[in-house]
Formats: C-alpha cells, structure tokens, sequence
C-alpha cells in the first residue's frame, strides 16, 4: 500500500472520458497551508474562515482578517482558493453573532442565515471586503462562497453583495436539500457549487451531525444523497459550471470514485486524506 502511495504521483487526475478531476484541501487558516502542500493539494476547496474566530466575543476587525487571509492566500500563488464566509451553526459558535436559544439549531438561524435574517449585513460586507484586499497581489485565484444557501433568491443575494466587494468568482454551498433539488436555477446566479456532504446528508436523512447515535444514518454514500449530489453535478455540466465536492465524502476512498462518477469537478478533503484518495483514483 504504501509504494501504492507514493507511486500515485502528483499529475492532474483524469476520468477516461477526458475530464480532469482537481483534488484540493480543506484547511482552516494559515496553520494548515504547509500540510496542503506537502500533500500535493492543487489548492483549496474550502477555507473555513470560522474556524479562526470560534468562541470569538468580538467581531474580528477588518485589519485583524487581511492579515489572516493573506497568510493562506500568500501559500498558494498561483493556484485556487475557496474560502467561505463564516459559518455559524450549533457546531461551531462564534460568540460575536448571538444567534439566540433555538429548540433546533442546525435548523435555525445559522450560515448565511446569521448574516442576512439577522441583521448582521455589515460583518458580512467587512469580510467579503477584507478576503478582497487580502488577495490583492499575491497572486491566488480567490473563489468565495457562502454557506447554507438555500434558494434562489439568497443565492442572488449573496452574489450581488460579493461582487459588490470585488469577489470575481462567487459560488455556494450545495448543502441544504432544496438547494439540491434546485441546483439549476442557483447555479444561474453564480459562477460554482461546492458540495457540503456532510450538511447534505444531516438534512436529507434528518439525522443530526452531532448524535453519534444516529451515526449509520450519516451516510453520505446513500442513494438519496448520492440522487442530491448527481442532479447538482448535472446542472453544473449544463450550464458549465464547476462543482466540486467538499464535505467528508470527497475524501472517502471508496465513495471518491463514485463522485467523480457522478458528474463532479473536484473534490476538497482534509489534507491527511489526500494521498489515499488519489492511489485510489488512479
Ligand atoms: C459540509 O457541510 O459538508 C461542509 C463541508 O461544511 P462544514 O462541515 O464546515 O459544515
Ligand atoms: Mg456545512
């Protein structure tokens, strides 16, 4: 297994019918960039911006975020980043956006839902404003995208507000069933998807992520999320529009195939997971 590894080289991935496969990494801040590289990621399918300031009682300041992200931003020159807004759910509690006692919070006012219902417009704006100065110069290709994006309409939203900031490419998450089953109509007012299979396959099997308990129904290779993630992938293909993958899934050696199968343009996994998925793959 291990000659396996590292004969399994670091070339693009490519399905026998041409298409290339990017395999990217999931990180949360500056401390994970030398991981990702090591690794051979070909970028960054998903920085999770909140994971810099969970438990955080004050907003972080626009200076505070530049520094932040340029830090990641400066590792991968030349390559592509996908950072998302900050998102606050159940899982991971930012203090500075007091989302109020839910009886159910992974249904509440969490993700964008945070920014937008709740009236907090402006640190949306600061963020988007600061991964927009951040990339100035270092030579990233800066994709954002917004968490919890359950329709349409807040798919427009939030377009309008990033490219307001300066974002050139601007994308979602595909992890809300409706936002699945609506894939075609999201992808109109944006320019990528990122699948988000671990939210995908709480809310499709109405299975709560943090219930160990109900751990046999987190799978995201059931056919009813793989049903979510094909028709999502579908759309994307029509309209030409990547969509990759970037939940637990993606680096899943046995369910990473079966994606790619399905019609997606990347997978986004935890740098460990890297080298396993790609020996796979090949
Ligand atoms: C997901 O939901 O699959 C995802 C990638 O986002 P997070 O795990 O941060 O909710
Ligand atoms: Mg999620």
């Amino acid at each position: 297994e291990a000659a396996a590894l590292a004969t399994a080289g670091t070339e693009p991935i490519r399905t026998p019918d041409g298409r290339e496969v990017k395999l990217l990494a999931n990180i949360g801040g500056a401390v994970d960039v030398a991981d990702a590289l090591a690794a051979g990621a070909e970028g960054v399918g998903l920085f999770r911006t909140e994971v810099l300031y969970l438990g955080a009682h004050e907003p972080p300041s626009y200076e505070d975020q530049l520094t932040a992200y340029r830090a990641v931003f400066e590792g991968f020159a030349g390559m592509t980043v996908i950072a998302r807004t900050l998102d606050a759910g159940a899982d991971k509690p930012l203090p500075f956006l007091p989302l109020g006692e839910e009886p159910n919070p992974s249904l509440g006012v969490r993700g964008i839902r945070a920014f937008r219902d709740a009236g907090h417009e402006h640190l949306l704006e600061t963020q988007l404003a600061a991964m927009a100065a951040a990339a100035e110069g270092t030579g990233v290709d800066l994709w954002v995208m917004a968490p919890m994006i359950a329709d349409a309409e807040e798919a427009r939203w939030f377009a309008a507000k990033a490219r307001e900031a300066g974002i050139a490419k601007v994308g979602v998450m595909i992890e809300v069933p409706a936002a699945a089953l609506c894939a075609r109509e999201i992808l109109a007012e944006v320019d990528f998807a990122s699948i988000g299979t671990n939210d995908l396959t709480q809310y499709t099997m109405a299975a709560d992520r943090l219930v160990g308990a109900l751990g046999g129904l987190q799978d995201a290779g059931h056919p009813a999320v793989l049903k979510l993630i094909a028709m999502t992938a579908y759309a994307g293909a029509e309209l030409g529009k990547p969509v990759g993958v970037c939940g637990e899934a993606a680096g899943d050696p046995r369910l990473a195939a079966e994606l790619i199968r399905l019609g997606v343009t990347s997978l986004s996994m935890a740098p460990a997971a890297l080298a396993e998925v790609r020996a796979a793959l090949r």
